[in-house]
Protein backbone atom coordinates (compact mmCIF):
# COMPACT_ATOMS: atom_id res chain seq x y z
CA UNK A 1 0.00 0.00 0.00
CA UNK A 2 1.54 3.70 -1.18
CA UNK A 3 0.10 6.54 0.96
CA UNK A 4 1.10 9.53 -1.03
CA UNK A 5 0.23 12.42 1.36
CA UNK A 6 1.11 15.98 1.43
CA UNK A 7 3.33 16.55 4.40
CA UNK A 8 1.36 19.35 6.49
CA UNK A 9 4.90 20.17 8.23
CA UNK A 10 7.83 21.86 5.65
CA UNK A 11 10.40 19.06 7.23
CA UNK A 12 9.75 15.58 6.20
CA UNK A 13 8.15 13.16 7.75
CA UNK A 14 8.15 10.28 5.40
CA UNK A 15 10.93 8.04 5.77
CA UNK A 16 13.30 8.46 3.34
CA UNK A 17 15.73 5.52 2.89
CA UNK A 18 19.10 6.22 1.67
CA UNK A 19 22.00 3.74 1.43
CA UNK A 20 24.42 3.67 4.39
CA UNK A 21 27.77 3.09 3.42
CA UNK A 22 29.03 2.05 7.04
CA UNK A 23 25.54 0.28 7.83
CA UNK A 24 25.81 -1.63 4.40
CA UNK A 25 21.79 -1.43 4.02
CA UNK A 26 19.17 1.06 3.51
CA UNK A 27 18.78 2.81 6.56
CA UNK A 28 16.35 5.80 7.50
CA UNK A 29 17.64 9.26 7.04
CA UNK A 30 17.53 11.68 9.51
CA UNK A 31 16.60 15.42 8.65
CA UNK A 32 16.70 14.80 5.02
CA UNK A 33 17.52 18.46 3.16
CA UNK A 34 17.23 19.15 -0.44
CA UNK A 35 20.05 20.29 -1.96
CA UNK A 36 20.24 21.44 -5.71
CA UNK A 37 22.79 19.79 -8.59
CA UNK A 38 23.76 20.78 -11.43
CA UNK A 39 21.36 20.11 -14.70
CA UNK A 40 18.90 20.50 -12.42
CA UNK A 41 19.20 17.23 -10.27
CA UNK A 42 18.49 17.32 -6.99
CA UNK A 43 19.70 15.19 -3.91
CA UNK A 44 18.32 14.83 -0.62
CA UNK A 45 21.33 15.02 2.21
CA UNK A 46 20.85 13.91 5.80
CA UNK A 47 22.66 11.11 8.28
CA UNK A 48 21.70 7.83 8.46
CA UNK A 49 19.27 7.22 11.82
CA UNK A 50 21.17 3.88 12.82
CA UNK A 51 25.11 5.27 12.83
CA UNK A 52 24.55 8.99 12.19
CA UNK A 53 26.44 9.12 9.23
CA UNK A 54 25.74 10.99 6.70
CA UNK A 55 24.05 9.25 3.84
CA UNK A 56 23.08 10.77 0.40
CA UNK A 57 19.74 9.94 -2.51
CA UNK A 58 19.25 11.96 -6.15
CA UNK A 59 16.35 12.38 -6.72
CA UNK A 60 14.59 12.73 -9.40
CA UNK A 61 14.01 16.53 -11.15
CA UNK A 62 10.38 16.85 -9.82
CA UNK A 63 10.78 15.97 -6.73
CA UNK A 64 8.92 18.03 -3.62
CA UNK A 65 9.09 17.60 -0.13
ZN1 LIG B 1 24.40 3.86 8.94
Amino acid sequence: MAKRKAAKHKESKRNTVAYCLRCRKKTTMIKPKLCKMRRGRKRLAGHCAKCRTKTSLIVGKSFKM
